[in-house]
């Protein structure tokens, strides 16, 4: 028979911290601490293969599941010696989602599962306490019906919120017993007359159905969109935790908290954390009520004169902080911790590694290596590539006038700014509309990813640094602020009062995730400033890579920030981005249109001094470093002039009638541009185009070469398909650089290629590899022309494809290794068995990729290539696949 449960408790446990894929992360983290004696309460796993067995059988909980289930319950029964649904001493349980890999908020929870009319009685009686047992009884009402039966929480909690009112009291530990009491009775009656349902009294039957609904949110829309956003497959189901209950909330000896080994914003070793008195676990994570501080370090300006953990139960205090240093230690990471402390006693409830900002994780992992806990090697592998991203995060710059308005807790850092919107919905549609978007909110949900995906930055009234807002935003690296209590919001009318000022939707804010401040209006930013730990970590990972990393970029300015960022090289400098200047696409638009090769040549000529200079400022920013330069590419057409006005000035400098510019136009229209007159076609029916490129690319290297820049150009032909074509160019190059070396009496080494980015010129790269002296694979063609998907158009209809899961990942976003990935083994196999000396490269946008870089590093590419701000993402990415 199969296992689908495993147990744990600290005398039995089943599993263990390294059956993720099984029991999920927090099951398995569950089963280390029981091996660990800590005190955690008993309970059972149910396995993530129950889960996919639930879908593949209709959603059903087999028989064979369930009564393994029943049999760890009588287990956890015995340990506890308690009874589920006894009416003298009931067992409680809480049933919670637990992933392969952390999701936070996406999936659901039920706690205080097995209550009802006969067991909250019991409860009150056994515990002497019916305040507690009412306010769980109300607690799990609400939790149960919505997840479970699908109840809109609000229908329930303004019920709540009418009851404090009406008792004249702000929190929810002022309502008394009898008030909770009463508040059962109104929610059973909303749940009856408003949705038809008569609350299950039956203990075996809320487990079933609790377990089938966290089943069930494996597939809810929040969660599947959160896999989309983390690469997390569908396939993967979540597991179920089911875990005898301890109480935070029954009374002030009670608590209930989450905290980290370490500052989770700066990575500082400090203990930190927050908790209620009197409260449940998600009391924290709602942020309906501002947690307390857990000791001086985790202090803020909203809480510093409240009462730490420390002071009012230290014991219990001193037993987290044995505990804390204790998992550390074990999990040789960063911890967040869930505890609960029941009349005084710690319990600890969950234990995982941190979400943190990059900064903070880079911290920790130079901190762990220095420690003596983990290796560089180890450290290498604990940052996640993409993560980087956040260091690129712009900051405000200290110099800029400012109105500060608010100041909440700084929950993840960086500069925001935006309009401000009020909903989820409209943070989507604005930001469809090209519209940046600051989302502000009372408090967000897990509803709310969509709406924080969509914008800069979250703002949030209410909520601590634990809160979902907090968490999620840190864990997308973007900014946030939490807590911002002075901030008066009315989603309704869509408005933001504070210090007796209205903004409405649409107006601009401006706040830093850094610090916490709140501004009005838009405050200029500046660009992330880097870390020594940064640096530190970097040189570790360039030590062991072995793919060397490029940069596409097209100026000197991106060359500078590139080579800053690490950057080895260009691997595309794509010379038409230089047209676009005003001043130069006018001498474009007069080549284009141009009916004789007399007067394209005219054309170019003013156009050869502008080229010359930016790739003189490329070669000196680039000095010793290879700058590959790619020669006209795209189809003319995208220069044409199509305002009115640039009609009318291109009409004017070449003499010409505005008809006839329109009907120029139109001749160069062309149905299917892309695989139309573009790359080195043109060269084909305008050889003068590239000979004035490769004449300005000489003409600078051998200029920057006599004031002592070491320049190394590579000159490279894009869409090439076949080897005559690149023959013919290349020969007509090589004479005109030839021309130049003889008119400046003074040569330079440089070295001619060419692009694959057409299947053809793959299936032929054995023989283009002849005249070749390099490849470089234009992933962005290759990918189009591959799967005949027109990279412009695709967007539209290709998530379908990766939701359906036809495609696991968007093509143009990760390298499909087993298509188009074909084409590039072949290319290099059949490259090298042609020429010895040739090597090949990647400029395709997955060149800054994590998983494409880890395939050009197993395929054996030289380089890889991606935009300036990628950089040290293809640096890490490279160094990890050299680990792996
Ligand atoms: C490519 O096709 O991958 C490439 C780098 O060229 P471009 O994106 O300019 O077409
Ligand atoms: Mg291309």
């Amino acid at each position: 028979m199969k296992k689908w449960v495993y147990k744990f408790s600290a005398e039995q446990t089943d599993g263990n911290k390294d059956m993720k894929s099984l029991l999920g992360g927090k099951g398995a983290n569950l089963a280390e601490m029981c091996a660990m004696k800590l005190s955690v309460p008993p309970g059972f796993t149910v396995t993530t293969e129950a889960c996919l067995d639930f879908y593949k059988t209709n959603k059903e909980i087999s028989k064979e599941i369930r009564d393994q289930m029943i049999e760890a319950l009588g287990w956890v029964e015995k340990l506890t010696n308690k009874k589920f649904g006894d009416l003298e001493n009931p067992l409680l349980f809480s049933v919670r989602s637990g992933a392969r890999a952390s999701m936070p908020g996406m999936m659901d929870t039920v706690l205080n599962l097995g209550l009802n009319d006969n067991t909250v009685l019991a409860l009150a009686k056994k515990t002497n306490n019916p305040r507690f047992a009412w306010d769980s009884y109300r607690r799990f009402i609400q939790m149960f019906s919505n997840v479970v039966l699908g109840v809109n929480t609000s229908h329930l909690e303004s019920n709540l919120e009418d009851l404090k009112e009406a008792r004249g009291v702000h929190e929810d530990t002022a309502l008394t017993a009898a008030d909770l009491e009463e508040l059962v009775k109104v929610y059973k009656q909303v749940l009856l007359e408003d949705h038809g349902v008569v609350f299950p009294q039956e203990p075996m039957e809320q487990l079933w159905r609790a377990v089938g609904a966290v089943f069930g949110s494996w597939n809810n829309n929040r969660a599947m969109k959160y896999r989309e956003m983390n690469n997390i497959p569908h396939d993967w189901g979540t597991a179920v935790n089911i875990q005898s209950m301890v109480f935070g909330n029954m009374g002030d000896t009670c608590a209930t908290g989450v905290c980290f080994t370490r500052d989770p914003s700066t990575g500082e070793k400090k203990f930190f954390g927050e908790f209620l008195v009197n409260a449940q676990g998600e009391d924290v994570v709602a942020g309906i009520r501002t947690p307390q501080p857990i000791n001086n370090d985790s202090k803020m300006e909203s809480n510093k004169h409240q009462k730490t953990l420390e002071e009012v139960m230290p014991k219990a205090y001193g037993d987290l902080v044995e505990d804390y240093k204790m998992l550390e230690r074990h999990y040789k990471d960063m911890q967040d911790i869930e505890f609960t402390i029941e009349n005084g006693k710690l319990w600890i409830l969950q234990t995982r590694n941190a979400k943190r900002t990059v900064n903070a994780a880079l911290k920790v992992a130079v901190d762990l290596v220095a420690e003596g806990l983990i290796t560089e090697k180890e450290a290498i592998l604990r940052i996640q590539p993409e993560d980087l991203n956040q260091l690129l995060h712009p900051r405000l710059d200290p110099k800029a006038k400012k109105i500060l308005i608010a100041t909440g807790l700084p929950a993840s850092p960086g500069a925001a700014s935006g309009q401000m919107v009020f909903t989820s919905a409209h943070a989507e549609e604005w930001h469809k509309n090209g519209k940046k978007v600051v989302l502000v909110r009372s408090e967000t949900s897990p509803e709310d990813i969509g709406g924080m995906v969509a914008s800069t930055g979250i703002l949030t009234a209410r909520g601590g640094m634990t809160s979902h807002a907090a968490v999620v935003a840190r864990g997308m690296g973007k900014p946030c602020i939490a807590g911002c209590t002075a901030l008066l919001i009315n989603e309704k009318e869509k408005t933001l009062s504070v210090k007796g000022k209205v903004y409405k939707e649409g107006d601009f804010i401006t706040f830093d995730g850094a610090n916490g401040e709140v501004y009005e209006g838009v405050v200029p930013t500046i660009e992330a400033k880097i870390t020594a730990d940064f640096a530190t970590f970097m040189k570790w990972a360039d030590g062991v890579r072995r793919l060397r990393v490029r940069t596409n970029a097209d100026t000197p300015e991106d060359t500078k920030v590139a080579v800053e960022f690490g950057a080895e090289g260009i691997g595309l400098c794509r010379t038409e981005h230089m047209f676009f200047a005003p001043e130069r696409i006018l001498a474009v638009r007069e080549m284009i249109f141009a009916e004789t090769e007399k007067d394209r040549k005219k054309a170019l000529d003013k156009l050869l001094p502008f080229q010359r200079s930016d790739f003189k400022g490329i070669f000196k920013e680039m000095n010793g470093m290879p700058v590959n330069i790619r020669l006209l590419d795209p189809p003319l057409h995208e220069f044409l002039p199509h305002a009115e006005k640039d009609q009318q000035e291109l009409a004017t400098s070449l003499g010409i009638s505005m008809k006839q510019v329109k009907e120029r136009n139109d001749a160069l229209h062309e149905f299917n541009p892309m695989l139309g007159h573009r790359g080195c076609r043109l060269a084909i029916t305008y050889p003068e185009i590239y000979l004035m490129q490769v004449r300005a690319i000489i003409e600078a290297a051998i200029e920057s070469d006599k004031e002592g820049v070491k320049v190394l150009p590579e000159i490279m032909i894009p869409l090439t398909s076949e080897l005559r074509e690149y023959t013919l160019i290349r020969n007509e190059c090589k004479t005109e650089i030839e021309k130049v070396f003889k008119e400046k009496n003074h040569t330079v080494k440089y070295k001619m290629g060419t692009m694959l980015e057409l299947p053809r010129a793959c299936i032929m790269a054995g023989d283009i590899a002849k005249e070749a002296e390099f490849f470089s694979f234009g992933t962005n063609d290759l990918t189009q022309t591959t799967f005949g998907l027109s990279r412009d158009d695709a967007g539209k209809f290709l998530p379908s494809y990766t939701q359906k899961g036809i495609y696991p990942r968007d093509p143009f976003v990760s390298i499909d290794q087993e298509g188009v990935g074909f084409l590039m083994k072949y290319a290099i196999a059949e490259g090298k068995k042609t020429s010895t000396s040739i090597y090949a490269g990647i400029c395709g946008e997955h060149g800054g990729e994590p998983q494409s870089v880890e395939f050009c590093h197993k395929i054996g590419l030289e380089y890889v290539s991606c935009s300036p701000f990628r950089v040290p993402i293809a640096r890490l990415a490279a160094a990890q696949a050299a680990l792996r």
